[in-house]
């Protein structure tokens, strides 16, 4: 009899499988893929290692000669950067592996299939638990006319491709439709980006969003915010498709077809049999318990925040409940990271949602930071969002290189209430990026030094 019988190897499941184990818990650990589930294989490495391979390329191609580095004849080799990938991916695969066994923990290769509440069966393996763990992920959304089309690409695709494509639609202006036209352009593929809300990545800071539109316009992106794609026909060499804005219509060809407007709770048959209560997905108390008590659920098919990072850090309160601890997730400061070009950073309340009367908000640009003078950047910015009088951070956005590492400052501050105050007091050092942070932080109160 297992402890806990954990169905999905992803984020989510590896990180609670090993909790579970370290809490002195008898684990089994099902995956019918691969260990590290979409994040590892079809996600965060893969997407991140090419990018690095665009960003590199680019900036060669960008900086090199003003910087005193001569590099001739500098071209992108997709099948290097396809090497790459696929090694970073191979060796995060097995740094699972290794932990995975260095926990003692059960692995079964196969599909699950959850009998009930207490039983899992992986091929002729019958697994008796006293509790099952669901973090069976999510899957990428495609609705029509896309769905009928045979040959449209969602963001699992794109990493199966040998080579380039001379141009590509890609459809959602959201992460991974940022973080594939900025890979994309980056490397000479010809992109048009449709987005149907007012800007793309809407879930943003405008002015953030704004930044990035205008670096992805500088890489020759065509952009249509406010608009969708209503039809979709194959063509030889690819597809033709009509774009509507709220002014026009439009057609356009080309190579490849890329969909990327959300992703979806991936729950089986056999679990939809348990009947649990649904919201999104699935739905569980803040401990990650569902409706029924011995059975949880982490990770994107709960269909709520679908990242990575929360699907590990609900694993682990999942784990520390069934070990009897009293555990509960906290989503106050959730970081939300973009690896477009400049990053995207955030964490907290945004200055769009925020009341005016209540906060001040205060912004320090990237251009007026030394440490990105040497860089030669000069895009982006830190805004934060502080609570009026206590002088709260509440909110902070980075558009920055590196924003993606900067926002642990902000993450910190907003989940442990500290204000602008104690941030400034703790010395930030020179020359580096995260002074841009100090700066917005001292301009709440209208004293920033450096501006
Ligand atoms: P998303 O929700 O971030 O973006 C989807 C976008 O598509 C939205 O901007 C939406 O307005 C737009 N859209 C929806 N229907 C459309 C239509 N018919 N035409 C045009 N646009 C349309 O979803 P995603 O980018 O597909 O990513 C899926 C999930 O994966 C998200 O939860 C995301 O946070 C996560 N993810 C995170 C990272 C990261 O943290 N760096 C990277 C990739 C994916």
């Amino acid at each position: 009899m297992y402890d806990a019988v954990v169905v999905g190897a992803g984020p989510g499941g590896y990180v609670a499988a090993i909790k579970l184990a370290q809490l002195g818990k008898k684990v089994a650990l099902v995956e019918k893929a691969f260990l590290g589930g979409t994040c590892t294989n079809l996600g965060c490495i893969p997407t991140k290692a090419l990018l690095t391979t665009s960003h590199l390329y680019s900036e060669v191609l960008a900086k090199a000669r003003s910087f005193g580095v001569k590099v001739d004849a500098v071209s992108y080799d997709f099948s290097g950067a396809k090497n790459h990938m696929t090694k970073t991916v191979t060796m995060s695969r097995k740094g699972i592996e290794y932990l995975v066994k260095k926990n003692k923990i059960d692995l079964y290769s196969g599909e699950a299939r959850v009998k009930d509440a207490n039983t899992v069966e992986v091929g002729k393996n019958k697994l008796e638990s006293k509790n099952i763990v669901i973090a069976t992920g999510s899957i990428p959304t495609l609705f029509a006319p896309f769905s009928e089309i045979p040959g449209i690409w969602t963001s699992d695709d794109v990493f199966k491709m040998e080579r380039l494509p001379q141009s590509v639609l890609i459809v959602g202006g959201g992460v991974i439709g940022v973080e594939f036209a900025t890979f994309f352009s980056a490397v000479g593929v010809k992109v048009t980006l449709v987005e149907l809300m007012d800007h793309i990545l809407p879930t943003e800071d405008e002015d953030a969003a704004q930044v990035i539109f205008k670096a992805l316009k500088k890489k020759g992106v065509s952009i249509f915010q406010r608009s969708k794609v209503t039809s979709v026909e194959p063509v030889e060499n690819g597809f033709k498709s009509t774009i509507e804005t709220d002014t026009e219509k439009l057609q356009t060809t080309t190579e490849k077809v890329i969909v990327a407007v959300g992703r979806k709770p991936n729950v089986p048959d056999d679990i939809k049999e348990l009947k649990l209560e649904m919201s999104r997905g699935i739905k569980t108390t803040s401990s990650m318990q569902t409706s029924l008590e011995n059975v949880y659920a982490i990770g994107d098919v709960r269909g709520e925040i679908m990242l990575a990072h929360v699907a590990m850090y609900e694993g682990i309160v999942a784990a520390e409940c069934i070990a009897g601890k009293e555990s509960k997730m906290d989503y106050s400061a959730v970081p939300s990271v973009i690896f477009s070009s400049p990053e995207i950073a955030s964490v907290g309340l945004k200055q769009k949602d925020a009341d005016p009367d209540k906060v001040t908000v205060s912004q320090f640009p990237v251009s007026a930071n030394g440490r990105a003078r040497t860089m030669n950047e000069r895009d982006g910015f830190v805004k934060v969002v502080a609570e009026k009088n206590s002088g709260k951070v509440l909110g902070i956005t980075i558009v920055s290189p590196s924003a993606t590492d900067m926002i642990m400052e902000g993450v910190i501050a907003v989940k442990y209430g500290l204000t602008t105050r104690q941030l400034e007091e703790a010395i930030h050092p020179h020359p580096t990026l995260t002074e841009t942070i100090l700066g917005a932080l001292e301009g709440v109160y209208g004293k920033a030094i450096h501006i």
